[in-house]
């Protein structure tokens, strides 16, 4: 029995016992709830382990409840969607969801996802601050620093980053930083990377500070300086 708490988000009453019932059948204590405004106030009196936030939700949509649950809690957070389409992916992560799954989806499936987030989410290390140029990353409080900017990071901008702090002067080939970061494949034409660097640039690159991640055209990214 793992005995984690799962708070499961999900209006459809056939799919949400479909997940509660796998989710309890591999040990897991679930809570439904059937829209976003009972799921948030359940979420603050009982904070979860982790939470399965559909997207299509009446009243509150799941990405403004995703948004309210990561302002008031780091816990890992795995949305449901029938959208197969990326930008609307891109959406989903930026508002804070740290993984996706497309409807319909197998039980294994949603199952590897959940631990793989819980993977992600327990810290195997002491927390300690990377360096790189004028660049800092504590891997504690997961905020970054060029010189003495302090600078914000989403989740995902976070694990980005840290992937670069860690392998510094090393090409990372598209196939590696998706399964570092994402632990999974998006597909061929993926266009997540990009977006993501893109973020990453313009957080960590104001007027005249010269460029760290640098673009190896067909091939990957490298931090390292000019
Ligand atoms: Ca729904």
């Amino acid at each position: 029995m793992t005995g984690e708490r799962i708070l499961v988000i999900e209006d459809e009453r056939r799919i949400a016992q479909f997940i509660e019932r796998g989710l309890i059948y591999e040990g897991y204590r679930v809570f439904v709830a059937e829209d976003g405004i009972s799921g948030l106030a359940y979420a603050r009196d009982n904070p979860p382990d982790l939470v399965i936030l559909d997207w299509m939700l009446p009243g509150l949509d799941g990405l403004e409840v995703c948004k309210r649950l990561r302002a008031a809690s780091d816990v890992p957070i795995l949305m449901l969607t029938a959208k197969d389409d990326i930008k609307d992916r891109v959406i989903g992560l930026d508002s804070g969801a740290d993984d996706y799954l497309v409807k319909p989806f197998s039980v294994d499936e949603l199952m590897a996802r959940i631990r793989a987030l819980f993977r992600r989410s327990t810290p195997n290390s002491k927390p300690e601050v990377l360096r790189f140029s004028d660049l800092t990353l504590d891997t504690g409080t997961h905020r970054a620093h060029r010189g003495p900017r302090a600078i914000d990071l989403t989740a995902k901008e976070y694990e980005l980053l840290e992937l670069f702090m860690r392998n510094p002067r090393q090409v990372l080939t598209r196939d590696v930083i998706f399964d570092r970061v994402w632990g999974y494949d998006f597909g061929g034409e993926s266009n997540i990377i990009e977006v993501y660097v893109r973020y990453l640039r313009q957080k960590t690159e104001q007027e005249n500070e010269p460029r760290l991640i640098h673009t190896v055209r067909g091939v990957g990214y490298v931090l390292r300086e000019d």
